[in-house]
């Protein structure tokens, strides 16, 4: 598997990682565009918003379950903060494994 976001939860590149489950993985964006910009993504391997199926439903509400951990955790909830997908290359997406954008102040 070539895919970046799947050596980093291989353990096969280093991250600086800031929580993990069975499932998901929260991790710090290597090139910040906020103080707080944080990776959120399902250890499955799906490639974009775009490629969500049926059976990912489960997997996909329960990203957002993670994320508010991660908010909660990361003490961004007073300050607010936005959750994004980048979907499609023509959207800025660069690396083809589903993640959540955390940003915040
Ligand atoms: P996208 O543009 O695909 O929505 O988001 C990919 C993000 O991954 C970018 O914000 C980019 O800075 C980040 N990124 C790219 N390579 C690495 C890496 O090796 N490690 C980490 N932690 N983040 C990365
Ligand atoms: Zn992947």
């Amino acid at each position: 598997m070539s895919c970046l976001f799947c050596k980093i939860i291989n353990k096969e590149m280093p991250a600086d990682i800031i929580l993990e489950d069975d499932k998901f993985i929260c991790f710090r964006d290597i090139s910040p565009k906020a103080r707080v910009h944080l990776l959120i993504l399902p250890k499955k391997h799906i490639e974009s918003a775009l490629d969500i199926q049926e059976q990912d439903k489960e997997l996909i509400g329960e990203l957002f379950l993670f994320a508010k951990k991660v908010a909660i955790e990361q003490k961004v909830v007073d300050k607010g903060y936005k959750l994004l997908f980048n979907v499609g290359k023509g959207a800025g997406q660069v690396v083809d494994h589903i993640h959540l954008h955390l940003l915040s102040k």
